[in-house]
C-alpha cells in the first residue's frame, strides 16, 4: 500500500524553488513599475520564455504531474511574485489548455506554438467567453457562429468582453452559440488565427488591480474562419448537438454539463493564485510587525496584531490544503461530489481578500501607500472573487451540487 505523505517529493521541491527564484528575482522587482504603467510586461514574459517558464512544455509538465500539485505549486509561486505580471505569463495557458483539452492533434500542433511564439518573438493568446450581457449567466451568450457549408467556413459575429490579452493576442479562442435552442450545450469554441479580418480590440479596461494584465473587449464582425478552426472538429460537434437535442426532446434529466466538470478541475488553479497573493502579503506583514516598534516594543508583541497574523497564516494554509485536495482529485479522476474545486476557489479567494486587507492594516500608514507592496496586493486580490466564477456563483454551484439540483 502506498505510504501517505503530505511532503512534496524532491522533483517537486526543485521545480517550486526554481519558479520561486524567478518570481523573487525577476517578477517581484518589476511589479510596481508594470502596475503603474498598466501595460503588458513584454520584457518579463520574454525572460520567462527564455528560462522555459513561458512555454507549453512547462505547463504540460505541471499539468501531467501525477500528484496534481504541479499546476497549483507553479501558480502559487508566480502569483506570490506579482499577480498582474503572473497573469500576463499564465493568461496564454488558459487558452492553450482549452485547445489541449478539446482540440484535435492537428489543432494542438498547429495553434499552440503560435500562441506562445518564440523566446525572441513572444506572443500571447486570449480566451474569450464573457460578454456584456453574459457574465455569470453564460447561457445568455449572443455571439453567433454560423456555418457556411459552401465555403466550409464559420462566420462569427458578436462582442466579447473582459478578455485577458483580448485584441493583443496572436490567437483568440472564441466561444460562440451554434444552436440557440440548446442553451450552454449549443455553444462551441473557435480558433481565430492571427490577423483574421473582422476581429478587433474594443475598449481596453483601466482596472483596480492586476493592472499589468491587459483586459479588453473583442469585437467580431463577420469574422470568417476555416472549418478546421472549430475546436474538436465538426463531426464531434454534430454528435454532441444530436445528443443534446435528443435529451431536450425526451425532456429527461438534464445531462450534467461537461463544462462544469472542467471548471471543477480548473478552479483550484485560480485558488492557488489567490494563495500566492495572500502568502506574499502575509510575509510582508509578518516582517513589518516584527521590526516596527511602537510604545517601546515591536508591534507583534501586541496580541491584537499577533493574533491577526496567526489567523492569516492559518487561513492561508487551510486554503492551500483545499486547493491541493481538489487538484489531486482532478488528476485522480475522483468525482467532485461536493464541488470541491469550487470550494477551493471560493475559500482561497475570500482568504486572499481578507488577508491582504489585514496586511494593509498591520502596516498602518505605510500599508496605504505604494511605497509598500501590500497596497498593490490588496487591489490585486479583489479579482479572485470575481473571475472564473464569482464567489456567489461558487456558493451556488456548491449548494446545488450538495442538494443534487442541476447546476444549469
Ligand atoms: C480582470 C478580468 C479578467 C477576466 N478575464 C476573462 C477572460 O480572459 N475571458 C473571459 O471569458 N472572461 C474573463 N473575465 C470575465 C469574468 O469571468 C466575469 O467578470 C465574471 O464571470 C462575472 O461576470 P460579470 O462581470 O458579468 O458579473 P455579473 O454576472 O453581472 O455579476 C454581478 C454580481 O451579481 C452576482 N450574481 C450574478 N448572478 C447571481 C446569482 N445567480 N446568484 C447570486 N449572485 C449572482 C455576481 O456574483 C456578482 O457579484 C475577466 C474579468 C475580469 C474582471
Amino acid at each position: 500500500m502506498a505510504e501517505f505523505t503530505m511532503e512534496l517529493n524532491e522533483d517537486q521541491r526543485q521545480v517550486r524553488d526554481w519558479i520561486h527564484g524567478f518570481a523573487a528575482d525577476v517578477i517581484r522587482p518589476a511589479a510596481a513599475e508594470w502596475d503603474e504603467r498598466e501595460e503588458t510586461p513584454w520584457p518579463v514574459i520574454q525572460e520567462a520564455a527564455k528560462v522555459g517558464i513561458y512555454s507549453l512544455d512547462f505547463y504540460a509538465q505541471q499539468f501531467f504531474d501525477p500528484t496534481g500539485l504541479g499546476v497549483p505549486m507553479a501558480m502559487e509561486e508566480l502569483f506570490w511574485g506579482d499577480a498582474g505580471i503572473a497573469l500576463s505569463i499564465v493568461g496564454t495557458g488558459l487558452a492553450a489548455i482549452g485547445v489541449l483539452a478539446n482540440g484535435t492533434e492537428e489543432q494542438i500542433g498547429t495553434w499552440i506554438p503560435q500562441m506562445y511564439g518564440t523566446p525572441d518573438d513572444v506572443k500571447v493568446a486570449a480566451f474569450c467567453s464573457s460578454e456584456p450581457d453574459a457574465g455569470s449567466d453564460v447561457g445568455s451568450m449572443r455571439t453567433r457562429a454560423v456555418y457556411d457549408q459552401a465555403k466550409d467556413e464559420w462566420v462569427l459575429n458578436g462582442t466579447k468582453t473582459w478578455a485577458t490579452n483580448g485584441g493583443i493576442a496572436n490567437v483568440h479562442i472564441v466561444v460562440a452559440v451554434v444552436d440557440p435552442g440548446l442553451g450552454t450545450k449549443g455553444h462551441a469554441s473557435f480558433i481565430v488565427p492571427p490577423g483574421t479580418p473582422g476581429l478587433s480590440q474594443g475598449q481596453k479596461f483601466k482596472k483596480h488591480g492586476i493592472r499589468a494584465s491587459h483586459t479588453a473587449e473583442v469585437v467580431l464582425e463577420d469574422v470568417r474562419v476555416p472549418g478546421s478552426c472549430l475546436l474538436g472538429g465538426k463531426e464531434k460537434l454534430d454528435e454532441r448537438l444530436a445528443r443534446a437535442r435528443e435529451t431536450a426532446r425526451a425532456g429527461g434529466e438534464r445531462v450534467k454539463n461537461a463544462a462544469m466538470a472542467t471548471f471543477e478541475a480548473s478552479r483550484p488553479a485560480v485558488g492557488a493564485m489567490a494563495v500566492g497573493t495572500a502568502r506574499a502579503a502575509y510575509e510582508v506583514a509578518l516582517d513589518y510587525a516584527k521590526t516596527r516598534t511602537q510604545f517601546g516594543r515591536p508591534i507583534i508583541d501586541n496580541q491584537g496584531v499577533a493574533f491577526q497574523l496567526a489567523d492569516m497564516r492559518t487561513q492561508i494554509d487551510a486554503a492551500r490544503l483545499l486547493v491541493w485536495r481538489a487538484s489531486w482529485m482532478a488528476v485522480a479522476g475522483r468525482p467532485f461530489t461536493a464541488a470541491e474545486g469550487s470550494m477551493s476557489k471560493l475559500y482561497a479567494s475570500e482568504v486572499a481578500k481578507k488577508v491582504t486587507a489585514q496586511a494593509v492594516q498591520i502596516l498602518g500608514g505605510n500599508g496605504y501607500t505604494r511605497e509598500y507592496p501590500v497596497e498593490r496586493m490588496h487591489r490585486d486580490a479583489a479579482i479572485y472573487t470575481i473571475f472564473e466564477g464569482t464567489s456567489e456563483i461558487q456558493r451556488l454551484v456548491i449548494a446545488r451540487t450538495l442538494s443534487g439540483m442541476p447546476i444549469r
